[in-house]
């Protein structure tokens, strides 16, 4: 039997956003939004485009200036006119737009949502914009009172980074999971670097978190570092920065036009197809971005060779990778760096943790504790991994 391999759309209703966060590089003002006709060109195209499972991701911009009614007839589109695939759904959004009616039609498909909060308040709205907060959390409200789990992510910039305790502990006394993303170089504005967090930076707040929830282990998830133990444990990576993203990863523009994630929504170079073309995979492949994309997986296999995480680290994200250049695949991701790092370090003390062997062991529960530490270990964590 051939197996099955999962994909992922991306569905970006529109480039539009009524926020205006400084380090934003994916809105776009006057961004159509897209109509349910797309939507049904989408299903039409999916049915014979592959027969795998699917999980659909609504993102942008932001996806919920879509309105109520283009989910009540989308959701049921895909649900429906896709079922052999078993769709999957998850929404990306800072909730500002959630209104009852929307939120309603969301819980009826028990939609997983994704939002955004970089901490305390006056942390949040410094670097998001003012009254950010309260309107994430007034969404945040709205999603709660109908069944909707909701997620964060928190983007740590150049000047967040200096609060990393702050912002821990944010997460902490809320019981919020911690998923984190580190700013990237904007494309837009004078001074794109800005807020943009230095890679070694990155890795060394990777390992300053690690220590933080081995620390309060059971008390808080730390989605990232969950992430890379699994990759140095099971040897593959599960989240799309460190698998090739390029054959199983796709999105759909307001206006049909399929790219190869929605970092590349908007850009017409990397537009491989068209939705109402109803494309196979062999069309994409003779697209210029499909070719570019493939040029970046050749690049890593020859560049990373020697490194010892190639297996599940892949180069990272070749947006990452190509924005520094223009487009152009001259390294790979920046981020490299905080990558081996967080990797050296699971796994020299997951080493370290083997050569001392693990007390606790023999009372039947790996109580595993690092050497010159009395708290809990990796392989402490690596059960809690597993148990999930
Ligand atoms: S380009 Fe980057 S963000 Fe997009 S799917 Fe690939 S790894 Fe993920
Ligand atoms: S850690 Fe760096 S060198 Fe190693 S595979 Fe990842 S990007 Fe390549």
């Amino acid at each position: 039997m051939p197996q099955k391999k999962p994909f992922h759309v991306m569905i970006i209703p529109t480039l539009g956003c009524p926020s205006k966060c400084s380090y934003c590089w994916s809105s776009e003002e006057g961004s159509p939004i897209m109509s349910i006709d797309t939507i049904k060109e989408t299903v039409e195209w999916l049915k014979v485009f592959r027969d795998d499972p699917v999980t659909f991701t609504f993102h942008g911009g932001e996806p919920l200036l879509a309105g109520a009614d283009f989910y009540r007839k989308a959701l049921p589109m895909l649900t429906e006119g896709l079922a052999h695939l078993k769709p999957n759904f998850a929404l990306q959004t800072n909730l500002w737009k959630l209104t009852p009616e929307l939120a309603e039609v969301l819980a009826e498909h028990s939609i997983p949502i994704g939002s955004s909060l970089d901490g305390p308040q006056e942390l949040n709205d410094l670097q998001r914009s003012e009254g950010y907060y309260e309107r994430t959390m007034q969404g945040y409200e709205i999603a709660k009172a109908h069944g909707l789990s909701v997620q964060f992510i928190c983007t740590f910039t150049s000047h967040s980074v200096k609060f990393k305790e702050d912002i821990f502990n944010y997460f902490l006394e809320n019981g919020l999971t911690l998923k984190l993303h580190p700013a990237l170089p904007s494309l837009r504005g004078d001074n794109p670097k800005k807020w943009a967090l230095d890679p070694e930076e990155y890795g060394e707040l990777l390992v300053y978190l690690l220590d933080k929830y081995l620390e309060n282990i059971g008390r808080i998830e730390v989605r990232n570092i969950d992430d890379y133990c699994r990759c140095v444990f099971t040897g593959r990576g599960t989240v799309c920065t460190f698998v090739d993203c390029m054959d199983n990863t796709f999105a759909v523009g307001p206006d049909g036009s399929i790219y190869p994630c929605y970092r590349f929504v908007g850009m017409p170079e990397y537009v491989m197809g068209n939705v109402r073309d109803h494309p196979s995979m062999e069309d994409l492949a003779q697209s210029d971005a499909w070719k570019h994309m493939h040029q970046f997986k050749d690049y890593v296999n020859s560049e990373c060779k020697k490194c010892k995480h190639i297996r599940y680290c892949r180069g990272g994200c070749p947006y990452n990778a190509m924005v520094p250049s223009s487009g152009e695949i001259k390294g790979v991701d920046p981020h490299c760096v905080a990558y081996k790092r967080i990797f050296d370090e699971i796994t020299d003390r997951f080493n370290k943790e083997i050569l001392g062997g693990f007390p606790g062991m023999e009372m039947g529960v790996c109580q595993s504790r690092a050497p010159r530490n009395t708290g809990p270990g990796i392989m402490t964590l690596m059960q809690k991994i597993i148990s999930k």
